[in-house]
């Protein structure tokens, strides 16, 4: 059974723990022709070595391949050689390719010391390879200046902030903090940045001061998330500083009260609507603050501004 599917391997033998696979294989086609003469059949063994590469993990478990590496020499020119592995294996980072590629992905998600713990490669490694990988997507790719920028956040050891485009839905950089001098080097060194219309971002103020300084004629726009979450972390003060109040008896009164006052108005089953109409009436702060969430959350479903406009001051 080809437990790896990497066809460039024989499988000799496997050990394992509860941590890791140990697989010892060699690989299994010969070289055809010298690489310093250029000859083709004039080659024979001379000596081997075991050398440790890591692959992907199998099960949740770190791979290790004991690579048993043949060494050659060639009768032609006496020069000796060691079998290339180049196909399969990333000879820098010590790793298979494709555990190499995986690596790379998983850094744009997972903190370094995670991945380490996963694939068996040292922590230091890791932050290499992502080093590489985002100085190759830099070269590599050149991104058109977006009209729709987003300002996201990502964490990776520590906050940081993602420039997008919003429409492609592409990714146009990651910076090495959310400081707003981090963000305005960054905004303008875009070219073409007065193409930029319209910038999405939570409420840092750090990038709203970023946006201002350096892209003043962008009209900045909330993430609806971070606008309606507040009106649910308002509605949360009012309650629990309700409930400071209140005895014990009178607190299981309010039982499930998150659960419900969370709900939108049209989510209420009519034993809701009961229960939240008892506790407007003993306690009336508690109603206010439930329809004032609601008025805020039917802004966000209004068709238009003026529809907005109205509800608002309804
Ligand atoms: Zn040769």
């Amino acid at each position: 059974m080809d437990v790896l599917n990497l066809s460039f391997f024989k499988i000799l033998g496997i050990m394992e723990n509860d941590y890791d696979f140990q697989i010892q294989v060699e690989t299994n086609s010969p070289p055809l022709a010298c690489p310093h003469c250029g000859y083709e059949t004039n080659l024979y063994k001379h000596g081997n070595r075991e050398q440790l590469s890591m692959d992907l993990p199998i099960h949740g478990k770190r791979v290790g391949l004991l690579i048993k590496r043949q060494r050659y020499r060639c009768r032609d020119c006496n020069q000796t050689f060691w079998e290339r592995l180049e196909h399969t294996i990333d000879e820098k980072r010590n790793c298979t390719k494709r555990l190499l590629s995986y690596i790379e992905k998983q850094t744009l998600k997972r903190t370094f010391v995670s991945i380490s713990e996963d694939v068996g490669l040292n922590e230091k490694t890791i932050r290499n390879i992502f080093r590489d990988y985002i100085n190759r997507l830099e070269q590599t790719l050149r991104f058109e200046t977006p009209n729709w920028l987003g300002i996201d956040e990502i964490h990776i050891i520590k906050p940081r902030c993602v420039l997008t485009n919003i429409e492609e839905r592409t990714l146009l950089d990651i910076l090495p903090n959310r400081n707003k001098e981090t963000v305005v080097g960054n905004l303008s060194r875009i070219p073409n940045r007065g193409r930029i219309q319209y910038v999405t971002m939570d409420m840092w103020q750090p990038y709203k001061d970023a946006v201002r300084a350096v892209l003043p004629k962008a009209i900045i726009i909330i993430d609806k998330f971070h606008v309606v979450r507040m009106a649910n972390q308002a509605l949360e003060t009012v309650r629990k500083q309700l409930r400071v109040g209140l005895s014990a008896k009178e607190r299981r009164g309010l039982m499930h009260d998150r659960f419900i006052l969370l709900k939108r108005h049209k989510e209420l089953t009519d034993m809701d609507k009961i229960t939240l109409d008892l506790w407007t009436k003993n306690y009336p702060s508690l109603g206010i603050a439930y329809d004032l969430k609601e008025s805020f959350f039917d802004l966000w479903d209004s068709d238009s501004r003026q529809e907005a406009y109205f509800k608002y001051h309804d």
